[in-house]
């Protein structure tokens, strides 16, 4: 009897096995099967063949059912690619199931092959840039429905690049509100069209291609001792500052490998893959270039993800941290940009997945290179590059001979002390700002929090209205009226009167404030942006959060209009400092940096750091100096001291001593086990065991039971537990006991139906 091994899209076993029938020739490893489960039929990978001479008397007493039928001729999964994802199981302490469900576009997994025939609906063909929709639009003036299903069409398929994609049409009717019968109008006269097939839009970079930029010295000598380093064998870590050029830098690089025919995995955090950085490459590389995209519909992943794996050509790859699943038969570098971005960690759902990890490990396996790169590197990288591990290249100069930004830092008590305030600007800053904006400069202000107010209270009892699935205050949005939760995004219009004490007053949008039973407190970005337009009525204004970036294209429309200065003022959460280049930003203000480092978790002050330098490189990217000015209730913190001297391998120093003093990342590496429960009192059996067996077995490692701070998230109540392991001990080990651990306890009668996630190496 043939057997083999098959991944299912599960996270209950690592593989199930099937036999082949007779007559049936064996598939191989990363082809798909249709098998059998339970009563099912389900699509599956297969993992790896049995050797065929077993003796067939193991298989006795286990009823193996057969596979029903091979899907592919050719595997669409490469046995690199398998190696991978046993690695991550591994690692992340998940299954490959979950692995692959992550890795592969979800239709390559689609149970119901027999060719679901969807109706796609794409931009005529005589149509190839939106731009020439202009003419298209005045002709609709009297026919609003059909304009209105034509800029919602492009809402959905007009993709950060400019170029128009195809749609679902069931979607677009759904999305619309309107009937095919419009849509049927739009296609008789010829300016969509409708198919059964999708019509690539993947946009091919067909364009002129532009020499790339001659490189500096200081990028010159950069790329050289990176090609040295990669020579070795090193993985380098290029660490320059904001606007040094990196990605000049890497342009170079690419350039040279492309050359010799290989494959470049280029990651960017996702919020980065704007046209911005698209744009400069598609022109260095022109049809080498293809980009891998969370916005993309999964058909035009599915056609990318093919498109590697059949053809041999080199191309770049550019994409967010999910580009480490892609079929690669040749490669030969992968770059990390922003490599100390916390995005490229996965979160949720398993495999919680660092992509710099992955990354480090695929090349590997591939005998490709690696470049981080960063302004602000990960304590942990620069450690390794500190012991030798990575190879470290600087580039402390700013291209062209521009200086970094000054810092400056307001001392908020003094300024409320004196009465110097107007509501959350300081005086200074308001004068710096003005004095910015009568120079015809950009200003951006960065706030790391969204909505209005972070919480309300009835001014009668004091109530504060709490979200219903999850222990946290309510954050009002005052645009739409609302309170909403930001954990499970719970929402409720802001209730009149207080529900506890039934005192009332007025919708609290609506009326000057003195009228509202609610007093709100703190600020968010929509109130900043009120202060905003009161302090300068004359200024041009745009808020950047989640809030406002909800559509599919909203993010990238922001950055335009900003980029073309039609914009004065960007207000903005962490999403104004990622990798943006502005010409005229001359002013970044920053309102409440202190509260980045109240978090208790042990990153918040590498965090803070990253998030201020970053941000303060978006001002004065060409022309004179670059100005920021952070407000601070402790202006004595030692981290504005390395800040204004843009000192990161002092910062860095400090920050070592800690993380070995409290026992962290570097010197030890952590798992974080979460455990959840809707019923409380088997979330707490199953934590108790849990921490006795973890504490037995593995001492002080085990910090025993964590109660987080926000303890109850969508019904679900939480504990967490976390272990150290010494960086030198085997995790292998300590990993291996730990899964035991869980299994043993999960199984018990009291603990049932406990979820235990563990995390290895949380960010
Ligand atoms: P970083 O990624 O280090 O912040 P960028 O690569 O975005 O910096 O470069 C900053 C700016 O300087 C960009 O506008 C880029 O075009 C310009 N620049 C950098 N190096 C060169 C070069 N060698 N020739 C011309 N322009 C350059
Ligand atoms: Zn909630």
């Amino acid at each position: 009897m043939i057997t083999i091994d098959v991944i299912l899209p599960l996270a209950i076993a690592d593989t199930y096995t099937y036999s082949v029938p007779d007559g049936v020739s064996c598939p191989e490893a990363g082809m798909r099967v249709l098998v059998p489960l339970g009563r099912k039929t389900i699509t599956g990978l297969v993992y790896r063949k049995h050797s065929q001479d077993a003796d067939d008397s193991v298989w006795e007493n286990i009823r193996i059912r057969e596979i029903i039928e091979v899907l592919d001729s050719q595997p669409i999964v490469l046995p690199s690619q398998l190696e991978l994802w046993r690695w991550m199981a591994d690692y992340y302490l998940c299954t490959l199931g979950e692995v692959m469900v992550a890795a592969l576009p979800a239709r390559l997994l689609d149970n119901d092959y027999t060719a679901r025939t969807e109706v796609y609906v794409s931009l005529h063909p005589r149509y190839t840039d939106i731009e020439q929709l202009q003419s298209v639009f005045d002709s609709l003036k009297r026919a609003p429905k059909q304009a209105r299903l034509l800029e919602y069409f492009l809402e959905l398929s007009d993709a950060f690049d400019g170029a128009s994609h195809a749609v679902e049409q069931r979607q677009l009717i759904e999305y619309s509100g309107e009937s095919t019968a419009v849509l049927r109008t739009l296609v008789e006269k010829q300016i969509l069209c409708t198919t059964h097939e999708v019509v690539s839009r993947i946009p091919s970079y067909d364009t002129d291609i532009e020499p790339a930029h001659p490189l500096t010295a200081q990028q010159q000598r950069a790329a050289d001792e990176i090609q040295a380093g990669f020579n070795e064998g090193k993985v380098c870590l290029l660490h320059g500052v904001t606007s040094s050029g990196k990605t000049e830098v890497y342009i170079h690089l690419i350039r040279r490998m492309l050359d010799s025919g290989k494959h470049v995995l280029y990651l960017v955090p996702e919020i980065a893959l704007t046209t911005q950085l698209t744009d400069r490459l598609k022109h260095v590389f022109g049809k080498q270039l293809g980009v891998y995209h969370s916005r993309f519909s999964d058909m035009e992943r599915v056609e990318i993800y093919n498109d590697l794996l059949t053809s041999r050509e080199p191309k770049v790859i550019l994409s967010a941290r999910s580009g480490v699943f892609l079929p690669f038969a040749n490669l030969g570098l992968v770059i990390v940009d922003e490599e100390h971005d916390s995005s490229f960690k996965q979160q949720d759902p398993a495999p919680r997945y660092h992509a710099r990890s992955v990354a480090v490990v695929m090349a590997h396996a591939a005998q490709a290179n690696v470049l981080l790169g960063t302004a602000t590197p990960a304590i942990e990288s620069y450690y390794n590059a500190s012991i030798g591990k990575y190879k470290l290249i600087q580039m402390p100069e700013r291209y062209a001979g521009l200086s970094l930004p000054s810092i400056t830092i307001i001392d908020l008590k003094q300024q409320y002390h004196r009465k110097e305030m107007y509501e959350h600007f300081a005086d200074p800053l308001v004068e710096r700002i003005r004095g910015q904006l009568a120079q015809g400069k950009q200003i951006i202000i960065f706030l790391n929090r969204r909505g209005y107010a972070p919480y309300i209270s009835c001014r009668k009892c004091g109530y504060v209205p709490k979200c219903c699935n999850c222990d946290v205050s309510l954050t009002y949005h005052k645009r739409t009226n609302s309170l909403v939760c930001h954990y499970c995004g719970y929402t409720t219009t802001a209730p009149t009167a207080c529900p506890n004490c039934s005192g009332d007053g007025v919708p609290a949008n609506n009326v000057q404030r003195g009228d509202s039973v609610w007093r709100d407190y703190g600020a968010g970005t929509e109130r900043i942006e009120d202060e905003v337009n009161l302090l300068f009525p004359e200024a041009r204004v745009a808020r950047m959060d989640m809030d406002t970036t909800r559509n599919k294209n909203s993010h990238q429309r922001l950055i335009n209009s900003f980029a073309r200065h039609e914009v004065d003022i960007l207000i903005g959460t962490q999403m104004v400092t990622k990798g943006l280049h502005f010409n005229d930003v001359s002013l970044v203000a920053v309102l409440n940096a202190d509260s980045m480092m109240q978090s208790p978790d042990f990153r918040s002050y590498e965090r803070a750091f990253q998030m201020l330098e970053q941000v303060a490189g978006r001002a004065g990217r060409t022309g004179s100096q670059g100005e920021v000015i952070i407000q601070s209730f402790q202006p004595d913190n030692p981290l504005y001291a390395f800040l204004r001297e843009h000192n990161y391998a002092a910062f860095y120093k400090e920050q070592l001593k800690e993380r070995k003093a409290f026992r962290f990342p570097p010197f030890y590496r952590l798992i974080v086990l979460t455990l959840k429960h809707r019923d409380y009192s088997r979330l707490d059996s199953a934590s108790r065991e849990l921490s006795q067996r973890l504490q037995t077995a593995f001492g002080n490692r085990c910090s025993g039971i964590i109660i987080p701070p926000v303890a109850r998230v969508q019904n679900m109540h939480l504990r967490t537990i976390r272990l150290r392991i010494e960086a030198n001990a085997s995790f292998t080990q300590a990993k291996a006991l730990v899964t035991q651990h869980i299994r043993y306890v999960q199984s018990l009668p009291n603990c049932k139906g406990t979820i235990i996630q563990p995390d290895v190496d949380p960010m």
